[in-house]
Protein backbone atom coordinates (compact mmCIF):
# COMPACT_ATOMS: atom_id res chain seq x y z
CA UNK A 1 0.00 0.00 0.00
CA UNK A 2 1.78 3.29 -0.55
CA UNK A 3 0.52 5.91 1.99
CA UNK A 4 0.95 9.05 0.87
CA UNK A 5 1.61 11.99 3.50
CA UNK A 6 1.79 15.93 2.07
CA UNK A 7 3.36 18.21 3.65
CA UNK A 8 5.01 19.90 1.27
CA UNK A 9 6.79 23.33 2.44
CA UNK A 10 9.67 21.61 3.58
CA UNK A 11 12.96 20.75 2.51
CA UNK A 12 13.80 17.05 2.23
CA UNK A 13 17.72 15.52 2.57
CA UNK A 14 18.16 11.70 1.77
CA UNK A 15 21.39 10.97 3.98
CA UNK A 16 22.24 11.33 7.49
CA UNK A 17 25.82 11.22 7.23
CA UNK A 18 27.56 14.30 8.32
CA UNK A 19 26.85 16.43 4.91
CA UNK A 20 22.85 15.61 5.41
CA UNK A 21 23.06 16.31 8.77
CA UNK A 22 25.40 19.93 8.14
CA UNK A 23 22.79 20.53 5.90
CA UNK A 24 19.56 20.06 8.15
CA UNK A 25 20.70 21.57 11.10
CA UNK A 26 21.61 24.60 8.82
CA UNK A 27 18.60 24.91 7.81
CA UNK A 28 16.18 24.36 10.63
CA UNK A 29 18.80 26.89 12.08
CA UNK A 30 17.48 29.93 9.40
CA UNK A 31 13.72 28.85 9.95
CA UNK A 32 13.52 26.29 7.43
CA UNK A 33 11.16 23.12 8.27
CA UNK A 34 13.61 20.08 7.20
CA UNK A 35 13.24 16.05 7.05
CA UNK A 36 15.99 13.79 6.90
CA UNK A 37 15.62 10.28 5.48
CA UNK A 38 18.46 7.91 6.82
CA UNK A 39 18.80 4.53 5.73
CA UNK A 40 20.38 2.80 8.09
CA UNK A 41 18.42 1.92 11.68
CA UNK A 42 20.88 3.60 13.84
CA UNK A 43 23.59 6.90 13.38
CA UNK A 44 26.60 4.09 12.40
CA UNK A 45 30.18 4.70 14.15
CA UNK A 46 31.68 5.38 10.46
CA UNK A 47 35.74 5.23 10.50
CA UNK A 48 36.34 7.32 7.43
CA UNK A 49 37.23 11.33 8.21
CA UNK A 50 38.47 12.14 11.16
CA UNK A 51 40.41 15.49 10.22
CA UNK A 52 39.21 18.51 10.18
CA UNK A 53 40.92 21.58 8.80
CA UNK A 54 40.65 25.51 9.80
CA UNK A 55 38.65 26.92 7.05
CA UNK A 56 35.97 24.08 8.33
CA UNK A 57 36.53 25.09 11.74
CA UNK A 58 35.68 28.55 10.82
CA UNK A 59 32.59 27.43 9.49
CA UNK A 60 31.64 25.63 12.02
CA UNK A 61 31.98 28.31 14.55
CA UNK A 62 28.68 28.99 14.05
CA UNK A 63 26.43 27.32 16.26
CA UNK A 64 29.20 26.64 18.00
CA UNK A 65 29.76 22.74 16.68
CA UNK A 66 33.76 23.43 16.29
CA UNK A 67 34.00 23.95 19.91
CA UNK A 68 32.46 20.62 20.40
CA UNK A 69 34.85 18.59 17.54
CA UNK A 70 37.56 20.47 19.58
CA UNK A 71 36.26 19.08 23.03
CA UNK A 72 35.54 15.19 21.29
CA UNK A 73 38.86 15.49 19.52
CA UNK A 74 42.81 16.52 19.23
CA UNK A 75 44.36 19.40 18.27
CA UNK A 76 47.23 18.67 15.64
CA UNK A 77 49.33 22.10 15.83
CA UNK A 78 51.64 20.12 12.92
CA UNK A 79 51.88 17.05 10.60
CA UNK A 80 54.51 15.92 8.96
CA UNK A 81 56.64 13.71 6.49
CA UNK A 82 58.73 10.86 7.53
CA UNK A 83 61.43 8.46 6.39
CA UNK A 84 60.59 6.01 9.03
CA UNK A 85 64.05 4.20 9.04
CA UNK A 86 66.15 7.07 9.40
CA UNK A 87 63.26 9.80 11.03
CA UNK A 88 63.95 12.27 8.90
CA UNK A 89 61.18 14.77 8.36
CA UNK A 90 59.80 17.53 7.00
CA UNK A 91 57.27 19.49 9.63
CA UNK A 92 54.30 21.48 8.49
CA UNK A 93 53.56 23.90 12.00
CA UNK A 94 50.42 25.45 11.29
CA UNK A 95 50.38 28.31 13.79
CA UNK A 96 52.14 30.12 10.71
CA UNK A 97 48.27 30.71 9.56
CA UNK A 98 47.75 32.52 12.48
CA UNK A 99 45.93 35.93 11.26
CA UNK A 100 43.66 33.60 8.35
CA UNK A 101 41.94 31.82 10.58
CA UNK A 102 40.73 31.38 13.69
CA UNK A 103 42.18 27.92 14.47
CA UNK A 104 45.63 27.70 13.20
CA UNK A 105 45.63 23.98 13.86
CA UNK A 106 43.82 20.73 12.41
CA UNK A 107 41.50 18.75 14.91
CA UNK A 108 41.34 15.28 14.27
CA UNK A 109 37.96 13.86 15.75
CA UNK A 110 36.38 10.94 14.49
CA UNK A 111 33.39 11.63 12.15
CA UNK A 112 30.88 9.55 14.14
CA UNK A 113 31.47 12.29 17.30
CA UNK A 114 29.80 14.88 14.89
CA UNK A 115 27.15 13.03 13.25
CA UNK A 116 25.85 11.79 16.89
CA UNK A 117 26.36 15.40 18.02
CA UNK A 118 23.94 16.76 15.24
CA UNK A 119 21.88 14.00 15.49
CA UNK A 120 20.68 14.88 19.00
CA UNK A 121 20.48 18.57 18.54
CA UNK A 122 18.49 18.02 15.22
CA UNK A 123 16.04 16.04 17.25
CA UNK A 124 16.15 18.82 19.88
CA UNK A 125 14.58 21.33 17.14
CA UNK A 126 10.71 21.88 16.15
CA UNK A 127 11.23 22.34 12.68
CA UNK A 128 13.44 19.35 12.09
CA UNK A 129 12.92 15.48 11.91
CA UNK A 130 15.54 12.60 11.18
CA UNK A 131 13.82 9.46 10.20
CA UNK A 132 15.80 6.25 10.72
CA UNK A 133 15.35 3.04 8.83
CA UNK A 134 13.88 4.85 5.82
CA UNK A 135 15.02 4.15 2.16
CA UNK A 136 14.82 6.74 -0.60
CA UNK A 137 14.32 4.67 -3.47
CA UNK A 138 13.10 6.78 -6.32
CA UNK A 139 11.66 10.78 -6.68
CA UNK A 140 9.89 12.79 -9.42
CA UNK A 141 10.23 16.51 -9.68
CA UNK A 142 7.59 18.98 -11.34
CA UNK A 143 7.70 22.88 -11.08
CA UNK A 144 6.34 22.73 -8.00
CA UNK A 145 8.01 20.45 -5.84
CA UNK A 146 9.41 17.27 -5.23
CA UNK A 147 7.83 13.81 -4.63
CA UNK A 148 10.42 11.67 -2.68
CA UNK A 149 9.37 7.57 -2.41
CA UNK A 150 10.62 5.99 0.62
CA UNK A 151 10.51 2.42 2.16
CA UNK A 152 9.93 3.67 6.16
CA UNK A 153 10.49 0.61 8.46
CA UNK A 154 9.21 -1.74 5.33
CA UNK A 155 6.30 0.41 4.33
CA UNK A 156 6.59 2.07 1.04
CA UNK A 157 5.70 6.07 1.77
CA UNK A 158 5.20 9.54 -0.50
CA UNK A 159 6.54 12.73 0.84
CA UNK A 160 6.59 15.99 -0.60
CA UNK A 161 8.77 18.68 -0.53
CA UNK A 162 9.68 22.16 -2.39
CA UNK A 163 13.63 21.27 -2.70
CA UNK A 164 15.40 17.81 -2.46
CA UNK A 165 19.19 17.57 -1.18
CA UNK A 166 20.51 14.49 -1.97
CA UNK A 167 23.59 14.13 0.36
CA UNK A 168 23.51 10.27 -0.17
CA UNK A 169 27.07 9.60 -0.05
CA UNK A 170 28.62 8.05 -3.18
CA UNK A 171 26.40 5.40 -4.26
CA UNK A 172 23.82 7.83 -4.08
CA UNK A 173 20.56 7.42 -5.67
CA UNK A 174 19.58 10.92 -6.23
CA UNK A 175 22.23 11.77 -8.40
CA UNK A 176 21.17 8.10 -10.62
CA UNK A 177 17.50 9.25 -10.89
CA UNK A 178 18.37 12.74 -12.26
CA UNK A 179 20.14 10.67 -14.72
CA UNK A 180 23.66 12.04 -14.14
CA UNK A 181 27.05 10.51 -14.48
CA UNK A 182 29.65 10.48 -12.22
CA UNK A 183 32.88 10.27 -13.92
CA UNK A 184 36.35 9.87 -13.09
CA UNK A 185 38.51 6.87 -12.04
CA UNK A 186 38.90 4.15 -9.22
CA UNK A 187 42.39 4.22 -7.35
CA UNK A 188 43.78 0.41 -8.30
CA UNK A 189 44.39 0.15 -4.15
CA UNK A 190 42.53 -0.55 -1.44
CA UNK A 191 42.72 1.93 1.55
CA UNK A 192 43.15 0.20 4.99
CA UNK A 193 42.57 1.39 8.18
CA UNK A 194 43.38 0.34 11.65
CA UNK A 195 42.70 1.47 14.93
CA UNK A 196 44.84 1.03 18.25
CA UNK A 197 44.98 2.19 21.96
CA UNK A 198 48.98 1.83 22.31
CA UNK A 199 50.25 5.38 22.85
CA UNK A 200 52.95 5.41 20.60
CA UNK A 201 53.37 9.39 21.38
CA UNK A 202 55.52 8.29 24.73
CA UNK A 203 57.48 5.44 22.68
CA UNK A 204 58.07 7.18 19.00
CA UNK A 205 60.51 10.03 18.64
CA UNK A 206 59.40 13.26 17.45
CA UNK A 207 55.90 12.46 15.79
CA UNK A 208 53.05 15.09 15.11
CA UNK A 209 49.83 14.48 15.74
CA UNK A 210 48.96 13.70 12.02
CA UNK A 211 52.15 11.81 10.28
CA UNK A 212 52.66 10.67 6.90
CA UNK A 213 55.23 8.25 6.70
CA UNK A 214 57.72 6.17 3.86
CA UNK A 215 58.70 2.37 5.12
CA UNK A 216 61.26 1.12 2.81
CA UNK A 217 59.06 -0.44 0.41
CA UNK A 218 55.36 0.98 1.24
CA UNK A 219 54.02 3.66 3.56
CA UNK A 220 51.55 4.00 6.49
CA UNK A 221 49.95 6.96 8.35
CA UNK A 222 49.39 7.67 12.20
CA UNK A 223 46.75 9.56 13.10
CA UNK A 224 45.74 10.97 16.74
CA UNK A 225 42.71 10.39 18.19
CA UNK A 226 41.86 11.13 21.86
CA UNK A 227 43.05 8.23 23.23
CA UNK A 228 43.59 5.73 19.92
CA UNK A 229 45.53 6.25 17.18
CA UNK A 230 44.84 5.31 13.67
CA UNK A 231 46.87 3.68 11.45
CA UNK A 232 46.63 3.96 7.27
CA UNK A 233 47.80 1.30 5.89
CA UNK A 234 48.28 0.22 2.14
CA UNK A 235 47.79 -3.56 1.58
CA UNK A 236 50.66 -5.88 1.19
CA UNK A 237 51.47 -6.86 -2.47
CA UNK A 238 50.12 -9.89 -3.93
CA UNK A 239 48.04 -10.61 -0.18
CA UNK A 240 44.41 -11.04 -0.36
CA UNK A 241 43.55 -7.59 0.58
CA UNK A 242 41.52 -9.36 3.09
CA UNK A 243 43.66 -10.90 5.18
CA UNK A 244 45.75 -7.60 5.86
CA UNK A 245 43.39 -6.79 7.58
CA UNK A 246 43.21 -10.50 9.65
CA UNK A 247 44.73 -9.99 13.22
CA UNK A 248 48.42 -11.38 12.46
CA UNK A 249 48.51 -9.09 9.17
CA UNK A 250 47.86 -6.35 12.03
CA UNK A 251 49.83 -7.37 14.70
CA UNK A 252 52.64 -7.90 12.38
CA UNK A 253 52.18 -3.87 10.96
CA UNK A 254 52.54 -2.22 14.42
CA UNK A 255 54.85 -4.55 15.57
CA UNK A 256 56.71 -2.93 12.67
CA UNK A 257 56.10 0.25 13.44
CA UNK A 258 57.03 0.07 17.75
CA UNK A 259 58.57 -3.58 18.38
CA UNK A 260 56.93 -4.31 21.78
CA UNK A 261 58.37 -8.29 22.00
CA UNK A 262 56.44 -11.02 23.60
CA UNK A 263 53.35 -8.42 23.92
CA UNK A 264 50.25 -7.84 21.08
CA UNK A 265 48.69 -4.84 20.06
CA UNK A 266 45.30 -4.41 21.20
CA UNK A 267 43.26 -3.79 17.74
CA UNK A 268 39.83 -1.70 18.44
CA UNK A 269 38.52 -1.28 14.88
CA UNK A 270 39.17 -1.93 11.67
CA UNK A 271 37.91 -1.12 7.81
CA UNK A 272 38.31 -1.40 4.39
CA UNK A 273 37.58 1.12 1.79
CA UNK A 274 37.76 1.06 -2.41
CA UNK A 275 38.33 4.92 -2.85
CA UNK A 276 37.59 7.06 -6.00
CA UNK A 277 38.11 10.50 -7.40
CA UNK A 278 34.65 11.10 -9.89
CA UNK A 279 32.56 14.39 -10.11
CA UNK A 280 29.18 14.10 -11.65
CA UNK A 281 28.09 16.61 -14.24
CA UNK A 282 25.81 19.57 -12.07
CA UNK A 283 25.17 19.54 -8.21
CA UNK A 284 21.49 21.39 -9.18
CA UNK A 285 18.85 20.11 -11.67
CA UNK A 286 15.73 22.01 -10.89
CA UNK A 287 14.65 21.09 -7.58
CA UNK A 288 16.98 18.95 -6.74
CA UNK A 289 20.52 19.49 -5.60
CA UNK A 290 23.63 17.40 -4.48
CA UNK A 291 26.28 17.82 -1.58
CA UNK A 292 29.13 15.82 -0.49
CA UNK A 293 30.42 12.49 -1.42
CA UNK A 294 27.40 12.33 -3.76
CA UNK A 295 28.51 15.44 -6.24
CA UNK A 296 32.75 14.15 -6.41
CA UNK A 297 34.62 11.78 -4.27
CA UNK A 298 38.57 12.03 -3.74
CA UNK A 299 41.51 10.21 -2.64
CA UNK A 300 41.33 10.21 1.28
CA UNK A 301 44.65 11.31 1.28
CA UNK A 302 44.92 15.05 3.25
CA UNK A 303 41.63 14.94 4.23
CA UNK A 304 39.72 16.68 2.18
CA UNK A 305 36.58 14.91 1.07
CA UNK A 306 34.37 15.90 4.36
CA UNK A 307 35.65 18.99 4.81
CA UNK A 308 34.82 19.70 1.13
CA UNK A 309 31.82 18.64 1.53
CA UNK A 310 30.96 20.73 4.45
CA UNK A 311 31.38 23.32 2.57
CA UNK A 312 29.01 22.32 -0.01
CA UNK A 313 26.63 22.16 2.55
CA UNK A 314 26.96 25.49 4.13
CA UNK A 315 27.18 27.17 0.60
CA UNK A 316 24.29 25.83 -0.49
CA UNK A 317 21.92 26.46 2.92
CA UNK A 318 22.90 30.21 2.65
CA UNK A 319 21.67 30.27 -1.15
CA UNK A 320 18.86 27.64 -0.35
CA UNK A 321 17.81 30.36 2.39
CA UNK A 322 17.91 32.78 -0.13
CA UNK A 323 15.83 31.24 -2.94
CA UNK A 324 13.00 30.03 -0.24
CA UNK A 325 12.58 33.56 0.64
CA UNK A 326 12.29 35.04 -3.13
CA UNK A 327 15.71 35.02 -5.20
CA UNK A 328 15.52 33.70 -8.49
CA UNK A 329 16.86 29.57 -9.07
CA UNK A 330 19.40 30.85 -11.23
CA UNK A 331 21.64 31.13 -7.71
CA UNK A 332 22.00 27.48 -7.76
CA UNK A 333 23.84 27.45 -11.12
CA UNK A 334 26.32 29.32 -8.98
CA UNK A 335 26.75 27.41 -6.15
CA UNK A 336 27.54 24.50 -8.97
CA UNK A 337 29.65 26.92 -10.47
CA UNK A 338 31.65 27.38 -7.25
CA UNK A 339 31.75 24.28 -5.52
CA UNK A 340 31.98 22.14 -8.52
CA UNK A 341 35.17 24.06 -9.67
CA UNK A 342 37.04 23.47 -6.16
CA UNK A 343 35.95 20.26 -6.00
CA UNK A 344 37.76 19.67 -9.31
CA UNK A 345 40.69 22.54 -9.58
CA UNK A 346 41.85 22.35 -5.84
CA UNK A 347 40.64 19.36 -3.81
CA UNK A 348 41.26 16.52 -6.63
CA UNK A 349 44.35 17.95 -7.61
CA UNK A 350 45.46 18.52 -3.91
CA UNK A 351 44.46 15.04 -3.02
CA UNK A 352 45.62 13.21 -6.12
CA UNK A 353 49.02 14.51 -5.63
CA UNK A 354 48.96 14.01 -1.88
CA UNK A 355 48.04 9.93 -2.91
CA UNK A 356 51.24 9.95 -5.44
CA UNK A 357 53.43 11.22 -3.45
CA UNK A 358 52.45 8.82 -0.47
CA UNK A 359 53.02 5.86 -2.53
CA UNK A 360 56.15 6.78 -4.09
CA UNK A 361 58.59 4.52 -3.61
CA UNK A 362 61.35 5.11 -5.88
CA UNK A 363 64.51 6.16 -3.51
CA UNK A 364 65.72 8.88 -5.67
CA UNK A 365 62.28 10.34 -6.32
CA UNK A 366 61.33 10.50 -2.76
CA UNK A 367 64.97 11.51 -1.69
CA UNK A 368 63.97 14.95 -4.45
CA UNK A 369 60.46 15.04 -2.88
CA UNK A 370 61.75 15.21 1.05
CA UNK A 371 64.36 17.78 0.19
CA UNK A 372 61.35 19.92 -1.37
CA UNK A 373 59.12 19.65 1.56
CA UNK A 374 61.87 20.45 3.69
CA UNK A 375 62.61 23.53 1.89
CA UNK A 376 59.05 24.52 2.20
CA UNK A 377 59.19 23.99 6.05
CA UNK A 378 62.36 26.10 6.61
CA UNK A 379 60.89 28.91 4.93
CA UNK A 380 57.87 30.49 6.75
CA UNK A 381 56.48 32.45 3.74
CA UNK A 382 56.71 29.10 1.55
CA UNK A 383 55.33 27.08 4.65
CA UNK A 384 52.16 29.47 4.95
CA UNK A 385 51.53 29.11 1.09
CA UNK A 386 51.74 25.80 1.33
CA UNK A 387 49.33 25.75 4.31
CA UNK A 388 46.55 27.83 3.02
CA UNK A 389 46.08 25.68 0.06
CA UNK A 390 46.20 22.68 1.76
CA UNK A 391 43.96 24.15 4.91
CA UNK A 392 41.86 24.60 2.36
CA UNK A 393 41.39 28.46 3.16
CA UNK A 394 42.37 29.53 -0.03
CA UNK A 395 40.12 27.11 -1.96
CA UNK A 396 36.98 28.97 0.28
CA UNK A 397 38.24 32.33 -0.48
CA UNK A 398 38.48 31.49 -4.49
CA UNK A 399 34.79 29.96 -4.20
CA UNK A 400 33.53 33.54 -2.60
CA UNK A 401 34.96 35.04 -6.09
CA UNK A 402 33.32 32.73 -8.67
CA UNK A 403 30.23 34.86 -9.96
C1 LIG B 1 39.58 5.87 4.75
C2 LIG B 1 38.93 7.21 4.58
C3 LIG B 1 39.35 8.26 5.38
C4 LIG B 1 38.78 9.53 5.21
N1 LIG B 1 39.24 10.56 6.00
C5 LIG B 1 38.77 11.80 5.78
C6 LIG B 1 39.24 12.89 6.59
O1 LIG B 1 40.05 12.71 7.50
N2 LIG B 1 38.74 14.14 6.32
C7 LIG B 1 37.84 14.35 5.31
O2 LIG B 1 37.49 15.51 5.07
N3 LIG B 1 37.32 13.32 4.59
C8 LIG B 1 37.76 12.07 4.80
N4 LIG B 1 37.21 11.02 4.11
C9 LIG B 1 36.03 11.24 3.26
C10 LIG B 1 34.75 11.29 4.12
O3 LIG B 1 34.62 10.11 4.88
C11 LIG B 1 33.52 11.50 3.23
O4 LIG B 1 33.79 12.55 2.34
C12 LIG B 1 32.27 11.82 4.05
O5 LIG B 1 31.88 10.75 4.87
C13 LIG B 1 31.12 12.18 3.12
O6 LIG B 1 29.98 12.51 3.87
P1 LIG B 1 28.53 12.43 3.21
O7 LIG B 1 27.58 12.82 4.28
O8 LIG B 1 28.54 13.16 1.91
O9 LIG B 1 28.36 10.90 2.79
P2 LIG B 1 28.30 9.61 3.75
O10 LIG B 1 29.14 9.82 4.96
O11 LIG B 1 28.59 8.45 2.87
O12 LIG B 1 26.79 9.56 4.23
C14 LIG B 1 25.74 9.24 3.33
C15 LIG B 1 24.55 8.77 4.14
O13 LIG B 1 23.45 8.58 3.26
C16 LIG B 1 22.77 7.39 3.62
N5 LIG B 1 22.06 6.92 2.43
C17 LIG B 1 22.61 6.41 1.29
N6 LIG B 1 21.64 6.08 0.41
C18 LIG B 1 20.46 6.36 1.00
C19 LIG B 1 19.09 6.23 0.58
N7 LIG B 1 18.78 5.73 -0.62
N8 LIG B 1 18.12 6.63 1.43
C20 LIG B 1 18.44 7.15 2.67
N9 LIG B 1 19.71 7.27 3.11
C21 LIG B 1 20.71 6.91 2.28
C22 LIG B 1 23.89 6.46 4.07
O14 LIG B 1 23.40 5.42 4.90
C23 LIG B 1 24.81 7.43 4.82
O15 LIG B 1 24.48 7.53 6.19
C24 LIG B 1 37.76 9.74 4.25
C25 LIG B 1 37.34 8.68 3.44
C26 LIG B 1 37.92 7.43 3.59
C27 LIG B 1 37.47 6.30 2.72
Amino acid sequence: MINEKKNDDQVIIVGGGPIGLICGFWLAKMGITVSIYEKGTIIPEDLRASTWHPATLDMLDEYDISDMIIRKGSITPSWQYRYQDTGERAIFELNVLEGETNHPYRVQCEQFHVVKYLSNKIQGLDNANLYLNCNVFDIAQDEEGVDVHIIDNGEKITERCKYLIGCDGGHSIIRQKLGLGFEGKTYPVLTMVAITDFPFEKYYDGLSGVNYIWTEKSNFSLLKVPDRWRSGITPIQGQNPKDTLSDNSLESHFQKIYSRPGERYNILARGMYQTHQRVTETFNLGRVLLAGDAAHLNSPNGGLGMNCGVHDAINLSNKLYKVWHGSDHSLFNLYTRQRKTIATEYVHSLSDANHRRMRQTDPEVRREIMNNLKEITSDKRLMKNYLMKSSMIESVRYAESIK
